[in-house]
């Protein structure tokens, strides 16, 4: 169990002179990942969504140990870890691949890196009692402190307290011996019953299906007891129905061990279903951070909008102006739809200053009604999924599509003519130039890079 705080983190890969100046002339950022900050708590499950390159691989095998950090400070368990040894931070690591060895069975491969892990233990006597012995570690410790030490007080003080310890002999005496046979199969029999493969551990990985060996890969990572569990894109060579159910494996998996799970995907129906929190990045950064809920409900910028949730969110470019006591919001098609103006308290001031404004209008496909009145719009192609219906629309006289989620089977056929309206609550409105959300968040950390 293990909590992470990674602080201003960057990472920069090395790069070529062609590279370096092909960013300097189109202004590319050199870092793969940038002022990454993040508090992951002990034992949660956290999952870093965002576009192929954005820098999640790279952040996970930084936390792994396995890439230098260029910048920032990562801690684990609040010591400082950016120079600690991959192998010495007790964490596992399951990626796409799993990459079990071939010849070996499950139960092999399950136990193979713990045969080869040696443990501290206490040394006995022929009685199979402890020995005792002076605290060496510490009196090592001491030493180098005296070194260093600037003052004859304090040269003297640490001495005294080296001849303290050279005087005791209280410390249990350790050595680092392999694990014994019967510990190695209690640790994968326990991994093999959480994970339900007892029956597959005399298989080889050619004599299983993909979910089967995933599992094993699992339970590979599983047994060594680690502080941290860091799942890189684990689902991804799965077809669609085993991803599913093996979403719900690792989040009950999570469940039982408790542990720190950091996990990364570029799925965010992956993402929405299994993490306690979501980190949603974008080109090396962090866009934003929160529950599911949170995240779907109150996207920080246009990319967060548009990349969580299916179908899609839907925009328009719209003109927004605010009056004395309503707001008009004019729609690409030319169309106008007023609103009351207290309905926009919550947006920033300079955004409802009377002038035009030129925003994006966000509004999600199960927020559209159809009703009687209002915007007019054509109907261009029906999906029927089984549960819902997506409606694709058009604006009328105008090229402008949308969609609009449908509970209930719907009758609405290809050429159909349609009014639709939305309420404030349900729209989202970006500045067309930034793309931040126009709207002030209380609740919501904005600023990640401060
Ligand atoms: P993700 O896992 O989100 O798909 P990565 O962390 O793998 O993204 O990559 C982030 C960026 O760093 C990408 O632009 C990628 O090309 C680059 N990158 C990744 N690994 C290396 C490497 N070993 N050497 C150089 N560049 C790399
Ligand atoms: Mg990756």
């Amino acid at each position: 169990m293990a909590s992470i705080s990674l602080r201003h983190i960057y990472k920069a890969y090395p790069r070529g002179k062609i590279e370096k100046k092909k960013e300097q002339e189109q202004n590319i950022s050199p870092f793969a990942v940038r002022d990454f900050n993040l508090e992951i708590e002990d034992g949660e499950f956290v999952v870093l969504v965002g576009p192929s390159g954005c820098g999640k691989s790279t952040t996970l095998r930084m936390i792994a140990g396995l890439e230098d950090i260029s910048g920032g400070e990562l801690y684990i368990d609040d010591i400082l870890s950016n120079n600690i040894d991959a192998s010495k931070r007790n964490i596992a690591m399951v990626f796409q691949n799993y990459a079990l060895y071939p010849h070996m069975t499950s139960y092999g491969n399950m136990s193979y890196g713990l045969k080869l892990r040696k443990i501290a233990k206490p040394v006995l006597d022929k009685e199979g009692n402890p020995v005792y012995g002076r605290d060496e570690e510490a009196i090592k410790e001491l030493k180098k402190e005296l070194k260093k030490a600037t003052t004859a007080e304090q040269a003297s003080e640490i001495k005294a307290k080296i001849t303290e310890l050279e005087n005791k002999c209280d410390t249990p005496k350790m050595k680092l011996v392999h694990y014994s046979k019967e510990e190695i199969d209690e640790k994968v029999q326990r991994a093999a019953e959480v994970l339900d493969i007892k029956h597959l551990l005399d298989r080889k990985p050619n004599e299983m299906s993909g979910g089967q060996r995933q599992r094993v890969a699992l339970g590979r990572a599983l047994v060594r007891d680690p502080k941290v569990f860091l799942l890189d894109e684990p689902l991804s060579n799965l077809d669609a129905k085993l991803r599913a159910s093996m979403r719900n494996e690792i989040v009950k998996l999570h469940e039982r061990v408790k542990t720190t799970f950091v996990y990364v995907t570029h799925d965010q129906i992956e993402a929405m279903t299994m993490g306690d929190r979501i980190v949603v990045m974008k080109d090396g950064l962090i866009q934003q951070v929160g529950a599911p809920s949170e995240i779907y409900d109150n996207p920080l910028n246009l990319f967060v909008a548009g990349f969580i949730g299916t179908p899609q969110m839907n925009f328009f470019d719209v003109d927004f102006a605010a009056g004395v006591k309503e707001v008009t919001i004019k729609l690409p098609n030319g169309k106008k739809v007023e609103y009351p103006l207290k309905d926009f308290n919550e947006m920033f001031e300079q955004y409802i200053d009377g002038n035009i404004k030129s925003l994006v209008l966000g509004i999600r496909g199960e927020h559209i009604a159809i009703s009687d009145s209002g915007v007019e719009a054509v109907v261009t192609f029906v999906e029927i999924l089984g549960n819902t219906t997506n409606v694709l629309c058009k604006l009328k006289d105008s090229d402008v599509e949308f969609s609009i989620s449908v509970q209930e089977r719907s009758t609405l056929v290809q050429g159909d003519e349609i009014h639709i309206g939305f309420l404030p609550k349900n729209i989202h409105l970006f500045d067309k130039e930034t793309g931040e959300t126009v709207y002030k968040y209380e609740n919501i950390v904005r600023n990640y890079h401060e």
